[in-house]
């Protein structure tokens, strides 16, 4: 491992100070970023621990809900307003790691954790661009099972692993981050990024800014959310795909519906042609399914993982009929 300083901040405006300081990195629950210190994929000089910083929840006036980065996944998990009004958001994170991780795990953590890319933690023996910028990649001709199916690259084919932020994608969650510009506010979607030529470039974040805090809007009153994930074995494992959705049906028509999906993509990928597909038709197993093929429509899928267009159009059915009452 690589010598590093280690600082805990006290307040925002502390760490963002310590945080522009050479290689920094900031140190949230530590549950992703030590074992990257430990095979030396990150090489910050210095860590700034942003534990101490707000891990409050706060219901504000507008009935939104403002989440402080050091909040750990399990308290979030278990708020009771989340539970009632955002259990999308619940499911999700309980969907992800264990009860020990998520005890430990932030919410800053959680959004900007790595790939599980396993030709990325070969720090040895893989070329990977993401980690070594103009390497090659291993993964598009190699075992790439649990790679990208939406959005990728020759220079990447990596997904997001976070259960979380497929569940904040379709929530519509906005980010807070605070730099040494000052503050600003991002949507979710905005923050990560696809591959492109530049796998390196994960988010849209400026080195040194730190998200403060996420913020989810209210939700149509009528609106029901869920998310459901598949995966290889029933608990401590990455989603293949996983579908995080919100719908509100009226008279048998769809008045709103927000879809987003995990395992499938560098990001967490907002279903958009779907929801524009669904919004205002018929809320019918028919009719999702036909939004699910039109959004798997541009799928590229890799040599060992095109099972994953079939069974993310066969989630979004089930979980979109599901939530309309409708049997899948
Ligand atoms: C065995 C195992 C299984 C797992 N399974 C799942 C799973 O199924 N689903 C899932 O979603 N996740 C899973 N995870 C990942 C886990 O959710 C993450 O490790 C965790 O959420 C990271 O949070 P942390 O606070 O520990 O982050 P850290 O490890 O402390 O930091 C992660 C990154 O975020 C940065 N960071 C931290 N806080 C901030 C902030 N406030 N502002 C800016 N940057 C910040 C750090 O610099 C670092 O780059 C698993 C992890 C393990 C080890
Ligand atoms: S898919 Fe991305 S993370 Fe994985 S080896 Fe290729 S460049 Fe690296």
């Amino acid at each position: 491992m690589t010598p590093f300083t280690y600082a805990r901040a006290g307040e925002a405006a502390e760490a963002v100070r310590l945080g522009g300081m050479g290689q920094a990195k900031y140190l949230g629950g530590g549950t992703s970023l030590v074992d990257l210190l430990r095979e030396t994929i990150e090489q910050p000089d210095a860590l700034v621990d942003v534990t101490g910083l707000s891990s409050t929840i706060e219901m504000r006036a507008d009935g939104s809900l403002l989440i402080g980065a050091a909040t750990r996944n399990s308290a979030l998990a278990e708020h009771p307003v989340v539970r009632s009004r955002y259990p999308v958001l619940a499911r999700a994170i309980l969907a992800g790691a264990s009860a020990q991780i998520r005890n430990m795990a932030t919410v800053g953590g959680n959004v900007l954790q790595r790939t599980r890319c396993s030709y990325f933690y070969d720090n040895e023996g893989s070329r990977c661009n993401k980690r070594s910028p103009g390497q090659g990649c291993d993964a598009v001709a190699g075992f790439n099972r649990i790679h990208a199916i939406l959005g990728a690259s020759e220079a990447c084919v990596a997904t997001h692993p976070s259960d979380m932020c497929v569940a904040l994608a379709a929530l519509d969650a906005i980010v807070h981050v605070r730099g040494a510009g000052g503050s600003r506010t991002l949507p979710l979607t905005a923050l990560h990024r696809l591959p492109g030529d530049r796998p390196d470039l994960e988010t849209t974040l400026d080195q040194s800014e730190l998200i403060t805090a996420i913020e989810l809007p209210t939700l149509p009153v009528g609106a029901r959310s869920t998310y459901r994930k598949v995966r290889d074995r029933a608990s401590y494992a990455f989603a293949l795909v996983s579908v995080a959705a919100v719908l509100e049906v009226e008279a048998g028509v769809v008045r709103q519906v927000r879809l987003a999906l995990g395992g499938v993509a560098h990001k967490p990928w907002r279903a958009r042609k779907a929801e524009a597909a669904l919004l205002g038709g018929p809320a019918s197993l028919q009719a999702f399914r036909a939004a699910a093929e039109a959004e798997l429509a541009d799928a590229a899928p890799l040599r060992d993982n095109g099972f994953k267009v079939e069974l993310a159009i066969r989630i979004i059915t089930a979980v979109l009929g599901d939530l309309a009452g409708e049997a899948a």
